[in-house]
């Protein structure tokens, strides 16, 4: 598959990026890797006039730790970068492993953790061919409207399946969200919508600079559940991080369960069964039970609505476990 014509701009500042965005923001997509972008060119999913590339900006794959403010991660930061720092593996090992996770190494040696957060929502009818999209009528997020995975859908359910989300929202990140008009900090929990169409909060002239990850005492463990483990993305993703009150009470914990539905989903009342009691089966079974309800996954091509709510179920009763057992080492499905 050809690419379409297109002209890349190469700033050598964020100031100059910002500049070009506030002027071109209509027509101009923002690429970093590119191990998703281009094939979404190819696929003819989008078609800019310019595209914007962030890897002629020095300095913003820096990754940097504090003991007060915790760490930053350049949004160019590779996730092989992330999967392999060293002071990310010992203190947030939920990140280092759901980075380490992603596709496989060639794509991880590209891919941005920016690239990641600021993923498109993904569906099987929809991330195909324009030959493939051509033989029906339009859905929703091709501008069309119906949706062919709800049947009789208001809006477009495609899902957010990046790996490092549901890790970062357990460790309370945040993103560092740059424009001309200014910068704000947005909450790695608030920035997805839940709407395929526009499946996050970041704006056509904001610029991802950096992730933000406080210290914290709560560490985890990041499971993924894919059919083929070494290149596909997750069907469940499931985060957990947890801090233990002596012995194996649970002091604090934070649960979120990645690729089940349009956006990430913080499971509270399952957090709220673990909270101040003693781990045990029972206990894990419980959360395990109450975190299903918590989510409605959307049916995928190869998993129906059933099947992913048994793996929330499984995942969770094995994370939680993994995090208490490992205090943060982990396990890999
Ligand atoms: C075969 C294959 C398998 C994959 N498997 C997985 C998987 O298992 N798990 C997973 O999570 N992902 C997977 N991916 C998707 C992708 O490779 C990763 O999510 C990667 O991290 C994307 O980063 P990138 O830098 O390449 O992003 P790009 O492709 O450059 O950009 C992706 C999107 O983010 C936007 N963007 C990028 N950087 C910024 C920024 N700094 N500010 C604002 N917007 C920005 C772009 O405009 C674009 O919309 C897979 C891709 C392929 C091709
Ligand atoms: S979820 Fe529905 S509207 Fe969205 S891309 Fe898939 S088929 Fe289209």
């Amino acid at each position: 598959m050809r690419l379409p014509k297109f002209e890349c701009f190469y700033p050598k500042t964020v100031d100059e990026a910002c500049a070009f965005l506030a002027e071109h923001k209509d027509q101009t997509r923002i690429i970093a890797g590119g191990t998703d972008l281009v094939v979404a060119l190819k696929q003819r999913r989008t078609l800019p006039q310019h595209l914007l590339n962030l890897k002629s900006i020095p300095d913003l794959s820096l990754i940097s730790y504090d003991q007060k403010t915790g760490l930053s991660i350049g949004a160019l930061a590779t996730l092989d970068d992330v999967a392999r720092n060293p002071e990310i593996k010992k203190l947030y090992p939920s990140l280092s492993q759901a980075a380490s996770r992603v596709a496989a190494p060639q794509i991880r040696n590209k891919g941005t953790i920016g690239g990641n957060v600021a993923l498109d929502s993904r569906c099987w009818y929809y991330n195909q061919s324009e030959f493939w999209r051509s033989t029906r009528p339009a859905c929703f997020k091709a501008g069309g409207d119906c949706c062919y995975v709800v049947k009789g859908g208001k809006q477009c359910y495609s899902l957010i399946s990046a790996d490092t989300v549901p890790a970062l929202i357990t460790l309370d990140a945040s993103v560092e969200l740059v424009s001309k008009a200014g910068s704000r900090v947005v909450a790695v929990e608030k920035l997805y919508t839940g709407i395929g169409q526009t499946p996050n909060v970041i704006k056509a002239d904001e610029i991802l600079t950096r992730v933000l990850v406080p210290a914290s005492s709560l560490k985890g463990v990041y499971i993924k559940h894919a059919y083929r483990g070494a290149i596909d993305f997750p069907l469940i993703g499931v985060a957990v991080s947890l801090s233990l009150n002596g012995g194996n009470t649970v002091e604090d914990v934070r649960i979120a369960i990645g690729a089940a539905t349009p956006a990430p989903v913080r499971a509270v009342k399952a957090e709220a069964v673990l909270k101040g009691k003693a781990l045990s089966d029972e206990l894990l079974a419980e959360a395990g039970q109450v975190a299903t309800k918590e989510v409605t996954p959307i049916v995928h091509i190869f998993a129906p609505v059933a099947y992913k709510r048994k793996m929330v179920e499984v995942l969770l009763k094995r994370a939680v476990g993994a995090a208490n057992r490992e205090q943060g080492i982990g396990s890999r499905e």
